[in-house]
């Protein structure tokens, strides 16, 4: 089976970009990586790369640090940013090990040049990687302080020519009110850009949703806790998930 060919003739989608926030590494934990999360979100990763499936990811950091939260320190903002991405490359690197013991070729490539421990983000090299079947994980965000990962996800999605964004959330999609408070609220199966967008849905940054529309990129909002999911939706199996486009 070759990496460039979903082996679901079905499927609508042959690379997309995965965005994991750090905040689901922490599994039920207060902070960090939960060893547990790490190897169950590896699988759900590897049921789709053994179905072909082109895989780009990038993870957050707030399990680590969120450069809002520097003022409280004394920090200043654009430094807390800083420490925000390096966190992300935390993360990545520790999805990475995780990918690779259950023997998934993974590159982290770095907005932030760390070149001791991971590649620098070169465009024309991370297609190469896909190309060849590795996961790239994109670590450090878009390099700038003042962005999100949801920001760098949908620039890498972008660049990468990804033809879906898959956001995991802790729920399986958007919801007409807090499911976890309210129980009458309904998951919406499709939204447009222009809604999410004028009614200020909690779903991403709305600057990743901006760049997503305007590169005609759809978001999938989807639960990745739910087995079987991400694979489910990659291949067009079920609708447990708001798709806007
Ligand atoms: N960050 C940044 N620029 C970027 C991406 C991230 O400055 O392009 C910093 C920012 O401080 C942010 C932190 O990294 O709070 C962690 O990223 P994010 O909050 O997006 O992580 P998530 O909420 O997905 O865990």
């Amino acid at each position: 089976m070759t990496a460039t060919t979903p082996t679901n003739e079905k499927s609508r989608w042959r690379r997309v970009m995965v965005k994991l926030s750090g905040e689901a590494l922490m599994g039920k934990q207060p902070f960090g990586i939960d060893s547990d999360v790490l190897i169950m979100l590896s699988e759900e990763i590897r049921s789709a790369v053994d179905q072909g499936f082109q895989i780009c990811m990038v993870v957050g950091g707030g399990n680590i640090f969120r450069g809002m939260s520097s003022n409280k320190l004394g920090i200043d903002r654009t430094t807390g940013d800083y420490m925000g991405m390096l966190a992300t490359v935390m993360n990545a690197l520790a999805l990475q090990n995780a990918l690779e013991k259950i023997g998934i070729p993974t590159r982290v490539m770095s907005a932030l040049p760390i070149t001791a421990v991971a590649e620098n983000y070169i465009r024309r090299r991370a297609i190469r990687h896909l190309e060849k079947g590795r996961v790239v994980i994109f670590a450090a965000g878009t390099g700038n302080p003042y962005f999100t990962t949801d920001t760098a996800a949908a620039l890498r999605a972008a660049e990468m020519d990804c033809e879906l964004l898959m956001k995991a959330t802790k729920v399986d999609g958007v919801y007409s009110a807090d499911p976890m408070k309210d129980k009458t609220a309904t998951r919406y199966d499709a939204l447009t850009f222009t809604s999410v967008i004028e009614k200020n849905y909690q779903v991403m940054d709305i600057n990743a949703v901006v760049l997503c529309r305007d590169n005609h990129i759809p978001i999938s909002v989807f639960s990745m806790f739910d087995r079987g999911q991400l694979l489910n939706i990659l291949t067009g199996k079920n609708s447990n998930h708001t798709l806007i486009s």
